[in-house]
């Protein structure tokens, strides 16, 4: 799988901008540009949530249903989108994977084991505190994820 260059790291990245990266991964790629792989694109853009590809299947159903967009075809759009860090997947557990654009602001995740719900948060201090490691250990970082896993409110209320 080749690679485009693109740097998405904490910043937010016009549409226009994405529309042109991403032409760009699929010629690379040898794939045609099609309007359904461009729906894709432009759902996960517009979205403000994390989504399954069976959600993002659904949305697409729903908001294009003459366009007639294959499961499959999102699936391998997001695997491509993935591959190249124009998107990021989240795992919460055996259900599977969510997915978001990687173009948003930087932010973490809190997901829950059970349901699956996951929530964004940004801490100054965890970010500073991880500017600060990196350098005492003379490690250039690029990026950083972090995931706390558990259980939401909800399903622990559930579980009473
Ligand atoms: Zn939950
Ligand atoms: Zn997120």
């Amino acid at each position: 799988m080749k690679n485009i260059t693109t740097n998405f790291n904490d910043k937010t990245v016009e549409y226009t901008q994405l529309l042109s990266d991403f032409k760009a991964l699929l010629k690379v790629n040898s794939l045609k540009f099609t309007i359904q792989r461009e729906v894709i694109l432009e759902t996960l853009y517009n979205s403000d949530e994390h989504l399954t590809p069976e959600s993002l299947h659904h949305l697409i159903q729903n908001n294009f249903p003459d366009l007639k967009t294959g499961i499959a075809t999102v699936y391998r759009t997001l695997s491509l989108l993935e591959e190249s860090n124009m998107v990021t997947s989240l795992s919460f557990g055996a259900q599977g994977k969510k997915y978001e654009l990687g173009a948003k602001e930087h932010h973490d995740h809190m997901i829950c084991t059970n349901c699956g719900d996951i929530t964004e948060f940004v801490d100054e201090e965890i970010e500073n505190r991880q500017h600060a490691i990196a350098s005492d250990l003379g490690f250039k970082m690029s990026d950083h994820s972090m995931q706390i896993y558990g259980l939401c409110k909800n399903c622990q209320d559930n579980e009473k």
